[in-house]
């Protein structure tokens, strides 16, 4: 089977079902990399409830906010479950701040993406490595960098299998099914805060801006990205067999 014909059977179908059919794909090669946002908390419960042995990651930069901390230690109490947290290189750190200061970022898209870089790139390729296919919360419409997004596609960065099961949710979708299953999220969000990352990196904003609006408030939307979800394969491309498995 090709990740093709895996999106053409997926798109369109519950997130249950698409994570369902993924662990039944993948198995033990299957990890879900989890930032903790309100749609991972989603993909964690379904995970949890069905008592899937998926493996769950987390990457913790350095800068997170103490709310991402507090609902880090509250999701593994409350499902019972161990998030394995990836930290960055301490040297690739160190060269870092050394040459380009603690808040490189603000000065320029580049310092921004070298640190997103150190802090992100490397420990979620270190995270992936072992793995045949990720699992993550991406949705498409979250910015005008994910209106692509498909359900299944290659990731060529990391070179494995992306699955988004809630790509073709909508904010008021996720709401719904965190109020409905009592999923734990970060009280952060009920303060403006309609995508968490960084907490340098992130602020607050009102109802009509978008949901990643808030995020390198600075920059321009079509950089708006820290690197984790690029290089995957563009609809038109070619067919691509899935790791391991035969066409
Ligand atoms: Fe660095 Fe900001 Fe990217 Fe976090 S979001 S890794 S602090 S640039």
């Amino acid at each position: 089977m090709t990740t093709e014909q895996l999106n053409a059977e997926l798109e369109g179908q519950e997130a249950e079902t698409v994570i369902r059919r993924a662990w039944e794909t993948f198995g033990e090669d299957l990890v879900f990399a989890t930032s903790l946002a309100a749609e991972d908390q989603i993909i964690t419960e379904i995970i949890a409830r069905n008592r899937w042995p998926i493996a769950l990651v987390t990457l913790d930069t350095g800068r997170l906010f103490p709310e991402t901390y507090a609902l880090l230690a509250e999701t593994e109490r409350r499902y019972g479950i161990k998030i394995r947290v990836f930290f960055p290189d301490r040297v690739q750190v160190e060269e870092m701040v050394a040459e380009q200061g603690i808040n490189l970022f603000y000065d320029r898209v580049e310092n921004r993406q070298r640190c997103c870089r150190v802090r992100k790139i490397e420990p979620l390729r270190r995270a992936l490595a072992p793995y045949r296919a990720w699992v993550c919360g991406l949705r498409r419409e979250q910015s005008v960098t994910r209106t692509a997004t498909r359900v299944v596609e290659h990731d060529a960065a990391n070179g494995l299998v992306k699955i988004s099961p809630l790509a073709d949710w909508d904010e008021q979708r996720v709401w719904a099914a965190i109020a409905a299953r009592q999923v734990p999220y970060s009280p952060l969000h009920d303060q403006g805060f309609r995508s968490i990352g960084c907490a340098c990196c992130t602020r607050a904003v009102t109802r009509t801006e978008g949901v990643r609006s808030g995020r390198w408030w600075w920059e321009e939307p079509e950089h708006k990205e820290c690197g984790l979800h690029v290089g995957t394969r563009h609809p038109n491309a070619e067919p691509s067999t899935l790791p391991g498995e035969r066409t």
